[in-house]
């Protein structure tokens, strides 16, 4: 075999992976779940009692935590870690790039030239200072002054990573500026959370005075691409942007759909059970896990926990399979497209509220009283994502989930509500308010139309809709899998509390003006039906038709993201999220500006890494084989044959020549483009011109590659096939 071939080189490696054996800890998760976490049982042998009920209270309530209760807990922290083989502690936070950081101290407090203890006080659990000028920070922040700040967020609890390099206890924080703007997705998410948790817990009172705490729930599913880790690092493109630029389809694509669900490699099996058992440990509730619909494709999912914890744990469990997959040989992409068409990667975010009283706010009820506190929940979200489906369609707008949204069985751009058709004749008789015979003159709630029981029955599911419901959960499927699901969080949980609020205002204007609680309740409710409607879709939502209703019925189908990304400093949108308590203006602002650059940033990595492959490596691998067609045909000649028996040599390099000259000149007007755009000082237009003068070059380039990919010869192709980089096993 040739050791010049990058690509055969690595077919080789990848063809003699051995399965990586797995050792448990145990026969049963319960044996081992948490172990790595500070959680109740870790708390009550290491802290004092009093210790022990401030960290209940502040996760519970939000209650403040002092100082001298810091100083014990950090200390029953620390023993408790130091007998895990802990060494070194660090702040964990989310900063805007969407990944997370980490910067790492130890234990270790030197007394004198060779003495040390081990220390680690409340101060340094509660507060830290990184120098961490390079984060993005829209302006908030100048480099010069690179103080911002990392605090402990006690409602998600500190845990163990071990790499097995070392051990290190990971403390959830928030990041934010000096001047105490946030720099981070958790410090605004745990805003929003507050601020809805708080509007629906008005609302329960109308149904149950006895609750006293809603929480906000959520599951996440994630979905992931694996690939080889061989044939990963020998497609420059993978290593660089997390998708393949260019590469024609397998023969095989997903048409046969003999993948989704099917039975899983052993491989990738034994690589699940490692990140599953790894992450278990970790107190991450992993209950799924299957093959998804496009080959290479795989997904898995947690059961639901509380927002802000879910989002820790997604964010950790991606780690997690990352630096596990290495293990195995494996490169785990959770890039929303990696590759062309076939299906992308999304992250369904579940998402609901309950009571300290266990009731499920999104769960239909039988009895009028429970029935009529679901329909209030369920409209009035219904009436949010109504008012609100720009900013919605803002909060999952990256680069990346662009080429998911509209292709390949995913949900289009245009954000709409399913609801079900069950459901959809509750609102209907809700609408009407058709009062059943005999009910004349009885408590105004029997005037809400019944539940039918077969709702919680999962057949009524529409897998085309951004926004679903699903019996008792509304379910976001457009976010993207390699998305920080806090993003898509803090709008959600905003305008529901938002909207949550306005529907309490109008509701006591109605008693204030002689109404029964129930008549001003169901009076409201009515009035949303009627007024949301045109968010509500029931059809498919991938058929060219939709695009053509949602216009005629003024729903947006926003494709870019530059364009999606101007929700978020709309007037209202500001309005709103100053109102709520959850995002300043300026803070509003500085994400936006960040997003627009990081979009820009995105484009021209892109740029770049096409350029140089289509220069080093795709035009190289066509014109060797164009030489070794031209020194054939040659030597045909110069035996003296026919013309007729090398002619095909020559009309396959012209046609070689032909598609290498244009792919030439469109890598230079690319990158003429780049330059153009470079100059435009303005970071809104200068991503207008990154979006609609350079991307377009990317398909063209594209295009022509994909064309000599299917000619030249297999042995001087240099960059590993979709073929080959989508059926591992
Ligand atoms: P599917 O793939 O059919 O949508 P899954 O079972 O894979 O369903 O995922 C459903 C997710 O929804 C799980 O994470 C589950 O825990 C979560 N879920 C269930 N009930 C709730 C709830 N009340 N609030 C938030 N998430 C929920
Ligand atoms: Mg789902």
């Amino acid at each position: 075999m040739s050791t010049s071939s990058i690509r055969l080189n690595a077919l080789e490696m990848a063809q003699k992976r051995q399965k990586i054996k797995v050792e448990l800890p145990s026969d049963k998760i319960s044996d081992y779940f948490g172990s790595q976490v500070f959680g109740e049982k870790a708390m009550k042998a290491h802290l004092s009692k009093e210790a022990f009920k401030a960290i209940k209270a502040a996760r519970e309530t939000g209650e403040k935590i002092d100082r001298e209760l810091a100083e014990q807990i950090a200390a029953g922290m620390r023993q408790w870690a130091v007998n895990k083989g802990v060494t070194h502690y660090t702040h964990w936070f989310q900063p805007l790039t969407g990944t997370t950081a980490e910067k790492h101290d130890a234990f270790f407090d030197p007394i004198s030239d060779t003495e040390s203890v081990e220390k680690f006080t409340g101060s340094a659990l509660v507060q830290q200072e990184p120098d961490a000028s390079s984060f993005p920070n829209g302006g908030l922040r100048n480099t010069f002054e690179a103080r911002g700040y990392t605090a402990w967020d006690p409602s998600s609890p500190v845990f163990i990573v071990d790499n097995k390099i070392g051990k290190t206890l990971c403390i959830p924080t928030i990041f934010v500026s000096y001047t105490g703007e946030a720099l981070d997705y958790k410090a605004p998410l745990l805003k929003s959370l507050h601020a809805l948790e708080a509007a629906a817990l008005d609302i329960c009172h109308y149904f149950d005075k006895n609750v006293k705490k809603v929480q906000a729930t959520l599951g996440i599913e994630q979905e992931y691409f694996l690939v080889d880790e061989a044939l990963y690092n020998a497609r420059p493109d993978l290593v660089i942007t997390g998708r393949t630029l260019v590469g024609y389809s397998a023969a095989k694509g997903q048409q046969l759909e003999d993948h989704y669900f099917g039975s899983i490699p052993e491989r990738i099996h034994a690589y699940m059970l490692d990140f599953e058992t790894e992450a278990l440990k970790l107190g991450i509730p992993l209950k799924t896990r299957h093959n998804e619909v496009a080959p290479g494709q795989f997904e898995c999912a947690p059961n639901f926990e509380d927002i802000n914890l879910a989002i820790d744990h997604n964010q950790l469990l991606m780690d997690i399979m990352e630096k596990i997959a290495r293990r195995h040989g494996l490169k785990v992409l959770f890039h929303e497209k990696p590759f062309a068409g076939i299906n992308g990667s999304g992250k369904h975010n579940n998402w609901s509220m309950g009571t300290d009283t266990g009731v499920n706010l999104l769960s239909p009820g039988n009895t009028p009283n429970k029935n009529m506190q679901f329909l209030t929940f369920f409209v009035n979200v219904i009436k949010a994502v109504h008012d609100y489906p720009d900013l919605l369609r803002a909060s999952i707008a990256t680069m990346e989930n662009e080429h998911r949204l509209g292709a390949n069985e995913a949900p289009p751009s245009i954000i709409s509500v399913f609801i079900g058709s069950q459901l959809t004749g509750v609102l209907n008789e809700l609408e009407s308010n058709k009062a059943k015979k005999g009910t004349e003159g009885k408590t105004e709630s029997i005037l809400f139309p019944r539940i039918p029981e077969i709702l919680l029955d999962n057949t009524d599911r529409n897998r085309t809709s951004p926004f679903a419901f699903t019996g008792n959960k509304f379910e976001f499927r457009a976010v993207g899998s390699s998305a920080n699901s806090a993003s898509p969080m803090i709008v959600l949980n905003t305008i529901v509390a938002n909207q949550l609020r306005s529907f309490q205002k109008e509701v006591e204007a109605g008693i204030k003006k002689g109404a029964t609680k129930e008549a001003a309740i169901l009076s409201v409710l009515r009035g949303y039906v009627k007024s949301s409607k045109k968010i509500l879709f029931e059809g498919n939502g991938y058929g060219e038709e939709w695009k053509e209703e949602a216009a005629k019925r003024g729903l947006k189908n926003i494709t870019e993201v530059p364009d999606a990304l101007k929700a978020y400093v709309e007037k209202d949108v500001l309005k709103l999220f100053e109102e709520n308590g959850v995002l300043s203006g300026k803070e509003v602002h500085a994400r936006y500006e960040i997003l627009v650059e990081e979009y820009v940033k995105k484009i021209q990595i892109e740029s770049r890494v096409i350029g140089d492959m289509t220069n080093t490596i795709i035009m190289p691998s066509a014109l060797s084989y164009q030489a070794k067609l031209a020194d054939a045909a040659f030597k045909m000649k110069e035996l003296g044959m026919k013309k007729s028996t090398f002619e095909v040599y020559v009309k396959t390099i012209e046609e070689i020549a032909g598609y290498v000259t244009d792919l030439k000149r469109l890598v230079f007007e690319m990158v003429e483009a780049r330059k153009r755009a470079n100059t435009e000082e303005d970071t809104e237009r200068r991503a207008q011109i990154y979006c609609h003068e350079v991307k377009p070059y990317f398909q063209e380039i594209r295009y022509l590659a994909d064309k000599l990919e299917r000619i030249v010869e297999n042995e001087c192709w240099q960059l590993p096939k979709y073929r080959e980089l989508l059926f591992i096993r």
